[in-house]
């Protein structure tokens, strides 16, 4: 066998391996899915809610222990990690949602009276990250197996242990060969959207998600692709400093920076620009980093080197090219790196524009409101967003941010029932929400004539 290892970040550690899985053999294991597919299909979206939420009773039962290996393998404080696994042993409301969203509808317009099905495409490719192991998978394997599709996840590289774990604790009820798993990188991801899928849908970085497009365009598959972001945060006069200060240490270097929605960008304005640095470098040294089974570590390491040196890279040379670093910046080690806060950042370092995806807050003046729209605007991502304000203004500028989620005075995530949505190259696509979940299913709609 060919193993795959899983690495601690923080240590080097090796946490466990798993068998890398042969690229030659998925086509087979896509035929066996279209097959287990047909009894699962013909299930009714009660029967198979029911078996899930027998899954999700095996995922509440081992949360303590899968989350321990998840900060292990992935590097986030304990207390996030089994909340992470939690968050998705408790999918009762999000199974009655789906069961909603996916029921057949009746549209009578007096003459026609037609109905809607949400059928199964078929078998769907689950493509995911790292950064948040247990969630993605689930954000993107429970609402294909509840439209009645057939599911074969490819979890990263980096953290196969969470996502076998994952597997594992739904293969407890799921009939066989409903819900398979594929080991490996890029050459298993690339083989699986290659093999005979119906539907692809992917979390992940904006690169590959270009590259995953035109792979699936070739036979027109449908594709779901939530990719990177580039987030600003805006903060206008009469923003409440102390709370703003505080979010923006918490998201631009909660799971160290590395989440699609962190805080990559603060645009403050002239007058409040010196007091808001102060606090956030305030807030920022309130922060403990260490090993995420450490008590009351709140921030851990890269996930590897190549992303350690990725970010290091920006900062240097944001530094060099004369962004002032007022904490952080350097005394790093290992794959950790010291929560980094550049004041005087500009659009021509690289820091300002690619996903840094690390713990770096960059902040950056700006004269009034329409200029620091234009420079939120600058970019081509347009995942999530922040402003800090008066209510009725910062609502002036939220509405101008040409991004997917804007939170005002708070973070972006909507309330329950709404999507998880990027605008622009941060995706075609949606997570969660009934919209969402009718990502899964292909609508067939059955006209007759309408009962007069
Ligand atoms: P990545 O794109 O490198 O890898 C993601 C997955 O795709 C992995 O399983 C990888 O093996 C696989 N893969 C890579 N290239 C592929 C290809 N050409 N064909 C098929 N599969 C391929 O991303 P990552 O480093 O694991 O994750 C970080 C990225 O994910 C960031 O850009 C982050 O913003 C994004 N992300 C987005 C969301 C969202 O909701 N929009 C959520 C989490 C993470």
């Amino acid at each position: 066998m060919s193993a795959l290892v899983s690495y601690d970040p923080a240590t080097g550690e090796v946490v466990g391996q798993v068998e890398i899985t042969d690229p030659n053999s998925i086509p087979a294991m896509v035929a066996r899915a279209r097959e287990a597919g047909e009894g699962w299909a013909a299930m009714s979206l009660t029967e198979r809610r029911d078996l899930l939420l027998e899954a999700g009773k095996v995922i509440a039962a081992n949360a303590e222990a899968i989350g321990e290996q998840l900060c292990r393998e992935m590097g986030k404080p304990l207390r996030e990690a089994i909340g992470e696994v939690r968050s998705c042993a408790h999918m009762a409301d999000e199974l009655d949602e789906m069961c909603e969203a996916l029921a057949p509808e009746v549209i009578d317009d007096g003459r026609s009276r037609s109905t809607l099905y949400r059928d199964p495409f078929g078998v769907v490719a689950a493509i995911t990250p790292w950064n948040f192991p247990f969630s993605m998978p689930h954000w993107m394997v429970l609402p294909s197996l509840m439209a009645g599709n057939a599911v074969i996840l490819k979890p990263s590289e980096e953290t196969p242990l969470t996502a076998q774990a994952y597997v594992d604790a739904l293969n407890a009820t799921l009939p066989e060969g409903v819900l398979q798993i594929v080991h490996g990188a890029d050459v298993q991801g690339k083989a699986l959207v290659n093999a005979d899928v119906d539907l692809v849908a992917f979390t992940g970085s904006r690169a590959a998600g270009i590259h995953i497009l035109t792979a699936a365009g070739q036979d027109l598959k449908r594709v779901i692709l939530e990719l990177g972001g580039k987030d600003p945060m805006v903060v206008l006069p009469g923003a409440d400093l102390p709370r703003a200060a505080s979010f923006a240490a918490r998201n631009s270097f909660r799971n160290a920076g590395q989440v699609c929605v962190s805080t990559e960008r603060i645009y403050v304005h002239q007058e409040l620009y010196e007091p808001f640095l102060d606090a956030l470098v305030a807030e920022t040294a309130k922060l403990r980093q260490g090993h995420g089974l450490d008590e009351g570590v709140e921030i851990g390491p890269m996930i590897n080197a190549r992303q350690r040196d990725w970010v290091l890279r920006q900062i240097d040379e944001a530094v060099a090219a004369g962004a002032r670093v007022l904490a952080g910046g350097e005394g790093h080690e290992g794959n950790f790196i010291r929560p980094t806060v550049l004041a005087d950042v500009t659009h021509e370092m690289g820091i300002a524009v690619d996903e840094t995806f690390g713990p770096v807050a960059c902040v950056t003046p700006v004269a009034d409101d329409a200029e620091a729209l234009r420079m939120a605007n600058d970019t081509p991502y347009g995942l999530g967003a922040s402003v800090w304000g008066e209510t009725e203004r910062a609502e002036k500028v939220a509405r101008g941010i040409r991004a997917g989620m804007i939170g005002i005075n708070r973070s972006c995530g909507g309330a329950a029932g709404t999507p998880w949505v990027g605008a622009r190259q941060s995706g075609y696509g949606f997570h969660s929400s009934k919209e969402g979940h009718r990502q899964f299913a292909q609508v067939r709609v059955l006209t007759t004539v309408a009962d007069r």
